[in-house]
């Protein structure tokens, strides 16, 4: 009997013991190697010790200030470092704990902003579907996952939904990339004076997309259209970067690919690497200064805000990031990972999709590879793939189709950056082997 209040309350998890590098080890002494980071968290692998030591130092010396007396220098530190390493025009780093955290603080600094410079009728965000920006109210309201949103629907602010960007299954045929993300941006511009221009706040979107989307990389073009958009009717942009961005699409941030600067933009997970609770929202100088020269209070804030531990274990992840060169290597070997998964799954004649960028893949599912269509969702493939994996000692991040049919089960990759070409290549075999035995019996079954 557990008093853990579980996300699942029909079994309890195994009980992990400890971690190190590529691998973690449950109660009975059974390893599992990692290729999902938890869910895009560990960047470093598990026990890494320049962060370890970088923690012991901070709790010896100051383990928590309250950020309405106090600033601290991992907070100080870390925010420089942020900067100097951000987009075009960030001036302020607001570190919080965590992504749902950082999307619920980055909407009410949008909000707050048109407040401040006399726009209060703006007081609506236009997002997408498909994409997850996290759990809290306002982050779901954005989040374009139906399952998660429909018990909470009727509680939710305004958000209007627009297609995401997701080639695979929405660009037509004898469309080019191009033309396709022109489109996309057209929809985005139609929602916006359909909503009335000067009511929006902001557009929401991850730069790609993670959990529900099943790895989706815009195509060419797609963000430089979308800002333009955003731009024309003074629309801020704000991209999630929650899972995609520190380093794991082998950028530190995934939109330095699409040559876009956002307004504001939300890191977390890979921000510590699972060592402590962090996030953050970087902000645009004219947003800062806003509300500087207005009220000169952001008016949110919760207690754990740019605490000390946490800001000094995202300091150490991120140091070890430059100084291994792991930004690099993550663009090499993720090549050479999208290789091996093509290798060792492409030819699996229910396997409709392989996608991704960096150390960040999707493999997508289908029941039938002409007509793309997805398994019944009542097979509930995606939870005996994580079981059949686990079995075989492999940790991925398999997610059940959407309830529109649009988008079949898939599991997302997100190893951490440390990981060896022979980790890669075994986490291809048996993520291979995983989905051909799950599948196998669901057809033979069924
Ligand atoms: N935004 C994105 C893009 C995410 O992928 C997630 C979590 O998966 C979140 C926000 C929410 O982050 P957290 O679970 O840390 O609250």
């Amino acid at each position: 009997m557990t008093h853990v209040f579980h996300r699942h309350l029909r079994h309890t998890p195994r009980l992990a013991v400890a971690a190190s590098g590529m691998t973690l080890r449950d109660a009975e002494g059974r390893e599992y190697l990692d290729a999902s980071g938890g869910a895009a968290v560990s960047s470093l692998g598990h026990g890494h010790p320049d962060v370890i030591a970088a923690m012991h130092a901070q709790i010896d010396k100051l383990p928590y200030a309250h950020t309405s007396f106090f600033t601290s220098e991992p907070a100080e530190q870390l925010a420089d470092e942020l900067i100097r390493t951000a987009p075009a025009g960030m001036s302020h780093v607001y570190l919080v704990s965590g992504g749902s955290e950082a999307v619920e603080s980055a909407l009410k600094m949008a909000r707050q902003y048109f407040v401040e410079i006399g726009q209060p009728q703006r007081t609506h965000f236009i997002a997408r579907r498909q994409s997850y920006h996290g759990n809290t109210l306002g982050a779901l309201a954005v989040g374009g996952n139906a399952w998660r949103r429909a018990p909470f629907a009727p509680i939710l602010v305004p958000a209007t939904h627009v297609s995401p960007c997701y080639p695979y299954r929405e660009q037509r045929a004898g469309e080019t990339p191009e033309q396709y993300g022109r489109r996309l941006a057209d929809e985005l511009e139609a929602a916006i004076l359909g909503q009335g221009p000067d009511s929006v706040i902001a557009f929401v979107a991850e730069t790609v997309g993670g959990a529900t989307a099943g790895v989706l990389t815009p195509v060419p073009g797609y963000f430089k259209a979308v800002r333009e958009v955003c731009d024309r009717y003074g629309v801020l942009l704000i991209l999630d970067e929650v899972m995609c961005g520190m380093g794991r699409t082998g950028t530190l941030y995934a939109c330095e690919q699409e040559g876009v600067v956002p307004d504001l933009v939300t890191i977390a997970k890979g921000l510590g690497g699972g060592y402590q609770p962090i996030g953050a929202v970087l902000a645009q100088g004219k947003i800062v200064e806003a509300m500087s020269q207005g009220s000169g209070f952001f008016q949110h804030g919760h207690t754990y805000l740019g605490h000390p531990v946490a800001c000094a274990a995202a300091l150490a992840v991120q140091r070890v990031i430059h100084r291994d060169g792991l930004l690099a290597k993550v663009r090499s070997d993720g090549e050479a990972f999208g290789a091996m998964l093509r290798e060792a799954l492409g030819a699996h004649p229910n396997v409709g999709d392989i996608r991704g960028r960096g150390f960040f893949w999707g493999v997508e599912l289908v029941a039938d590879r002409a007509s793309k269509a997805p398994f019944d969702p009542a097979l509930n493939l995606h939870v005996q793939i994580k079981k059949e994996a686990m079995a075989q000692g492999l940790l991925c991040y398999p997610f059940g189709g959407t309830v529109d049919g649009k988008l079949g089960d898939h599991v997302l990759l997100a190893p951490p950056f440390i990981a060896s070409r022979d980790d890669l290549r075994e986490i291809a075999t048996r993520l291979a082997a995983s989905v051909d035995a799950v599948v196998r019996a669901a057809t033979t079954n069924s």
